[in-house]
């Protein structure tokens, strides 16, 4: 039997960790939500924290770019309203808040705990790369920062993630150490399957966006 995570239990422990996590706020209530979003700062974000719930935006579970109180209060009342029209059984805990971050490159960090190879840490560039393309690259962890770059270098995409001609690249450095560090982590916590997606990156930042994480019993 595995056990899934809520977002903000993950995250909480990917912090813990040392790992680049996105400010993030659990509110049950809305009155929490619009609190939490004054600490915050506007713009923000709202999420539904439901352990049936893991693709959340099927779900109409994500507002983005929330400016003030009043666009808190009725998305909160949306999301509450999709997730129990998208699965009326949903334990519905809350939602969590995190400032809205602006279009930036997405890349995806993943580890499972493989029966044959043992733990085992990737990484792609997001969105059309990964489903499409199917460019990804694996590792057997824990990796080096050296094995982290090899892993970039051979994406296809890596010419992205580099930067080109007239384009700035992701930081390199930032971006390495999150692998090593999740592939750590993996080795250090009974972690089945983990999953970053997304991991927002520019060339100063690399912030771990949205986080699952089935942990072994
Ligand atoms: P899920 O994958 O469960 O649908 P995510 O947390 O990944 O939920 O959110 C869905 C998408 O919304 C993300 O892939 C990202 O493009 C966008 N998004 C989520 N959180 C933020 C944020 N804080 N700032 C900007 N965009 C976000
Ligand atoms: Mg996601």
């Amino acid at each position: 039997m595995a056990r899934a995570l809520l977002e903000h239990e993950a995250k909480q422990l990917l912090r813990d960790h040392g790992l680049p996590v996105q400010d993030f706020l659990f509110c049950p209530t809305v009155d929490e939500a619009v609190e939490a979003a004054q600490k915050i700062g506007y713009p923000v974000v709202l999420k539904i924290v439901s352990p049936q719930i893991v693709h959340k935006s099927d779900a109409g579970g994500v507002k983005l770019n929330l400016k003030n109180e009043a666009e808190v209060r009725s998305a909160y009342e949306e999301v509450m309203a999709s997730a129990r029209r998208y699965d009326p059984q949903a334990e519905i805990k809350g939602v969590l808040v995190c400032p809205f971050a602006g279009r930036e490159e997405e890349l995806i960090v993943g580890a499972i705990n493989d029966s044959q190879f043992g733990p085992v840490v990737m990484v792609g560039l997001g969105g059309i790369f990964v489903e499409v393309f199917k460019d990804v690259s694996f590792g057997i962890a824990p990796v080096t920062l050296a094995e982290a770059q090899e892993m970039l270098e051979s994406l296809t995409a890596y010419p992205i993630i580099k930067g080109t001609r007239g384009r700035a690249g992701l930081n390199m450095e930032m971006l390495k150490e999150l692998i090593v560090g999740v592939s750590e982590f993996i080795c250090k916590y009974p972690v089945q399957e983990l999953d970053l997606n997304p991991v927002f990156c520019s060339k100063d930042s690399v912030s771990v966006v949205d986080a699952r994480i089935l942990l072994r019993e």
